[in-house]
């Protein structure tokens, strides 16, 4: 198979790539590496520098390409940029995905997997979340992926297009290769900054609230591994490739972690104290997100390998140790 993968330089990107090839697939990336990085695509796949949202470009990539399917992760993902700059984000994540769909369509590519997240949901209802649920996102960055699941559905309607949206619930870990793994500026996420205190790039791990409806009083997540992710996503095309319909699908262990939990957890994997400073709550973070992945689990065949928080942190641990500032 030709897998085009947009956005193939970035986290969840670069390790679906290094997955394609090493089950022997024929991968070109497309990436503006505005926020990807050069060092994480994998030497033996084709790259284009560019942006998505450049026609000319990208039909240009397609024609040359063919590819038999398109994975999607040229978006950008920080909630609170997103909420002080909006446009930045129905630019990029939604006009960008505007002009790839019509490049699809011109040149006959009618199979695509791409990134959503449980930001779609907004405040649970239900927890474990399901794909039923109702989807209230609470932040710009939910609400363009959301609107970009809407542009998938209608256009698959109207036309022979068929997608998967996979939604992730907290992604983290990093390959067990040790040459790729979570490197974001500014980095926002939980586990890489709580690494960084036993890394001597700060002296504490900020708390986001202590006063939430759950059993600690810190928000609880569902994390789950870089790798899995990736998976799922060669699973989803070939889910596509049987014949099978657009789906959404769920992406989570379905087993939620609080804050400190998290904290306690890297303590244990790299034998440092890393005190804690409980803070005010950050805004629009719901108390608790898990994840249902039963219909990942019943339809695409998905199991998450790393299923043992330990195991997930410990495979951070062993990327941002070796590379303490990124690539
Ligand atoms: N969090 C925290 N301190 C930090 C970063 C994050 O307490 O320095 C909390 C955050 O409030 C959330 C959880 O950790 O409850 C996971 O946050 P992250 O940004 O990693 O992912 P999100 O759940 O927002 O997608």
């Amino acid at each position: 198979m030709t897998i085009l993968v947009l956005g193939g330089a970035g986290y969840i990107g670069s390790h679906t790539v290094y997955e394609l090839i090493e089950r022997g697939e024929n991968v070109s990336i497309i990436d503006n590496l505005q926020t990807g990085h050069l060092e994480a695509i994998h030497p033996d796949a084709k790259f284009y520098k560019g942006d998505i949202r450049d026609e000319e470009f990208l039909d240009k990539v397609l024609q040359k390409e063919h590819p038999d399917a398109v994975i999607h992760f040229a978006a950008n993902s920080l909630v609170k940029e997103s909420m002080t700059n909006p446009l930045k984000y129905y630019d990029n994540n939604l006009y960008g995905t505007m002009v790839l769909l019509k490049s699809m369509l011109k040149n006959n590519i009618n199979k695509i997997v791409f990134s959503s997240t449980a930001a779609v949901y907004g405040e649970p209802q239900n927890i474990p979340i399901l794909e039923t649920d109702p989807t209230e996102p609470t932040n710009t960055y939910g609400e363009t992926k959301l609107a970009m699941e809407k542009m998938f559905k209608w256009t698959s309607n109207a036309s022979d297009i068929k997608f998967v949206s996979l939604r992730y619930f907290n992604a983290c870990g990093a390959h067990e290769n040790g040459k790729i793994g979570e490197a974001h500026n500014p980095e926002t996420h939980l586990i890489p900054l709580i690494l960084q205190v036993p890394n001597k790039q700060k002296t504490n791990i900020k708390i986001f609230g202590n006063d939430y409806d759950t059993p600690d009083g810190t928000c609880v997540r569902d994390y789950i591994h870089v790798s899995d992710l990736a998976k799922a996503h060669i699973l989803a095309i070939e889910y596509l490739q049987k014949g099978n319909n657009s789906n959404i699908f769920n992406l989570g262990n379905g087993k939620g972690f609080s804050v400190k939990e998290v904290i306690e957890t890297a303590r244990k994997v790299t034998e440092h104290p890393i005190p804690e400073l409980i803070c005010q709550r950050r805004e629009g973070d719901p108390a608790k997100l898990i994840a249902s992945s039963k219909k990942a689990q019943e339809l695409l065949g998905w199991k998450p390998e790393f299923d043992n928080l330990e195991n997930i942190i410990r495979s951070a641990w062993n990327w941002h140790k070796k590379h303490p500032y990124g690539y």
